[in-house]
């Protein structure tokens, strides 16, 4: 894992980055947040979150990829959740996976902030009715659903350490899973600013 005490930005470029930001250095919600470089089929943690669509059914992107891993009986659980809202998640076993969870949310066609949001804040209140202490998040929307990729970081971080502040006892590890040279950029850029 991506050790952000160690790894982030610091001095004068830190400084610059800070300014202006209502988000002060707080070393225990810290602690509790990092990124890996991974395929999240592969996670062995209580849940991964799943970028779906409305259906449910499966996709591309990460989407496929978790269906393919963790194969027909998960399609098979879906089938009974009748889909989800956009900006809302469900939870389902993580069956072949590693992982024991997979929580699918629906992520916003486009660039829709309160929606994108939404998907993150009710994915970890799903995991929070469950449970689940260690969860990893893919880059929700910013495939073939088009959020453009910083842009979406700058509405992922906040939510995320304002989930914290408030339940932070409920969680061990909220993790960021990346998988592109881009979203490695955004997150290296931000995360010091919000965490
Ligand atoms: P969306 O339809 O919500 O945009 P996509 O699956 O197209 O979802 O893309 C979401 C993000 O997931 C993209 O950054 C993509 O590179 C990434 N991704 C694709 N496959 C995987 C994987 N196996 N593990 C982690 N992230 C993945």
């Amino acid at each position: 894992y991506y050790d952000i005490q160690k790894n982030s930005l610091h001095g004068d470029k830190l400084q610059k980055l800070l300014q202006g930001s209502k988000y002060s250095v707080e070393p225990e919600l810290n602690k509790k947040v990092s990124f890996i470089v991974a395929d999240i089929t592969t996670l062995e943690i209580d849940a991964i979150v799943n970028a779906a669509n409305s259906s449910l059914l499966g996709g591309g992107g990460v989407d496929g990829a978790i269906h393919r891993a963790a194969g027909k009986y998960l399609y098979k659980e879906c089938l009974t959740l009748k889909g989800c809202e956009t900006g809302d998640a469900k939870l389902t076993g993580g069956y072949r996976l590693p992982a024991k969870y997979i929580i699918h949310t629906v992520g916003p066609v486009g660039e829709k902030p309160s929606l994108l949001e939404s998907c993150y804040r009710r994915s970890l209140q799903v995991a929070m009715e469950n449970k689940i202490r260690t969860i990893a998040f893919p880059c929700i929307s910013t495939g073939v659903y088009g959020y453009p990729n910083e842009n979406a970081v700058r509405v992922v971080l906040p939510i995320i350490r304002t989930m914290l502040e408030s339940h932070h006892s409920k969680f061990d590890r909220i993790i960021f899973c990346l998988f592109l040279k881009v979203d490695q950029d955004c997150y290296m850029k931000y995360l010091p600013v919000f965490f």
